[in-house]
């Protein structure tokens, strides 16, 4: 079963210098977040909250101007989907859209 639940928006997507896909906010409450104690760290894991995947963690070092959140995301649960434009009613321009890929 494919989950096409939307979750990340290309509007909140910032590069982080980091080298993963980074995204200051989901989509509306796409994604859950769990507390993740592996590896030895004390992290927050973001998982979707459509089938519970995991998508990867988000930290608090994110853009100060604008939620402060950095949602870390496997470039591997994402594949980018062209939305039309009609949806949006003011914006003209096409959408790009993240959807998990199971
Ligand atoms: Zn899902």
């Amino acid at each position: 079963m494919v989950c096409g639940q939307p979750l990340f928006s290309s509007e909140n997507k910032y590069d982080s210098g980091s080298g993963w896909p980074s995204f200051d906010a989901p989509m509306g409450d796409a994604v859950d977040q769990k507390l993740d104690d592996s590896h030895h760290m004390r992290r927050t894991e973001v998982v979707c909250q459509h089938c519970g995947a995991h998508l990867g963690h988000v930290f608090p070092d994110g853009p100060a101007e604008t939620t402060g959140q950095r949602y870390c995301i496997n470039s591997a649960s994402l594949k980018l989907v062209r939305e039309a434009a009609e949806r949006a009613r003011i914006r003209v321009k096409t959408k790009l859209v993240l959807r998990f890929q199971a």
